[in-house]
């Protein structure tokens, strides 16, 4: 990753050029960067557009090697997995949900409680949240998350009721296999496509290395638990510009977590 520079310069913001080297072939363009206090939040509408631009990449790629995406509207089985988020998406999943008017948040933040109330019966709070995070204990949680079969909060009639803002793993969750497999992805060998550089990484390194604390991914249904538990950093802001330029250096280097561990 390189900037290739600075081309002009406000008082509150920077205008900057891109040119991120990517497995998937360059990302290019121009962007606006505030230079005033930015939380961890404000960089997620930032990686998801760069997650949709590579996973257009990637299933581009994939259709012309004959393996077309099976995902249909309607089909929620992968909705019902143990979704990864990195901390600065948790954040701001808090934040679109306390945006929402009182009675869609308290609808929405009942059926987290359903599902807590279902972790917590099956003993899955503690490695999930507050365990040294490991993938192999994720991947072990993530099997018996699976065999509870809870539907994530945001679906409603099998279909994502948050699609404009849903997490990278979300949009990253592509099969080529046949959908009806999905339903049991822990038997059935279920063909994903594979995307390079799951963005959700950089965020947990970056927000590791602010932090001072260990790099880790949050199951989505806990994320409320694990923001009212770490509100300090929820609240810390940095220098825009720094923080942006620490995230694109974060891309730049080799993945440490993959969110393919989402099955
Ligand atoms: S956020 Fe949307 S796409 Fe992701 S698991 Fe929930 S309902 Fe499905």
């Amino acid at each position: 990753m390189n900037h290739d520079g600075v081309i002009s310069s406000m008082d509150e913001t920077v205008d900057l050029v891109l040119n991120v080297e990517t497995p998937l072939g360059p990302i290019r363009g121009r962007i606006n960067v505030e230079k005033g206090p930015m939380g961890l939040a404000d960089l997620v509408p930032l990686a998801l557009q760069l997650t949709d631009l590579l996973e257009g990449r990637a299933v581009q790629q994939a259709a012309k090697e004959g393996r077309a995406v099976s995902c249909r509207a309607g089909c929620g089985a992968c909705c019902r997995q143990m979704v990864p988020l990195s901390p600065p998406e948790a954040f701001y999943l808090m934040d679109m949900i306390d945006s929402f008017p009182a009675e869609s948040r308290q609808t929405v933040l009942g059926r987290f409680d359903t599902i807590v109330t279902e972790l917590e019966r099956h003993n899955l709070i503690e490695p999930l949240l507050f365990n040294e995070y490991s993938d192999d204990i994720a991947m072990a949680a993530a099997k018996v998350y699976f065999s509870l079969q809870q539907p994530c909060p945001f679906l409603v009639d099998e279909s994502c009721s948050i699609h404009a803002y849903r997490p990278v793993a979300c949009r990253e969750f592509n099969v080529t296999s046949p959908a009806a497999w999905c339903a049991d992805p822990f038997q059935n060998e279920v063909e994903k496509i594979h995307m390079p550089l799951p963005l959700s990484a950089p965020l947990a390194r970056l927000t590791g290395r602010l932090a001072g604390s260990e790099v880790r991914l949050i199951p989505l249904t806990l994320a409320p638990r694990w923001v009212a538990a770490n509100g300090e950093l929820r609240e810390r802001h940095w220098p825009g510009l720094d923080l942006f330029v620490d995230f694109m250096n974060e891309i730049g280097k080799k993945d440490i977590t993959d969110t393919e561990n989402q099955v």
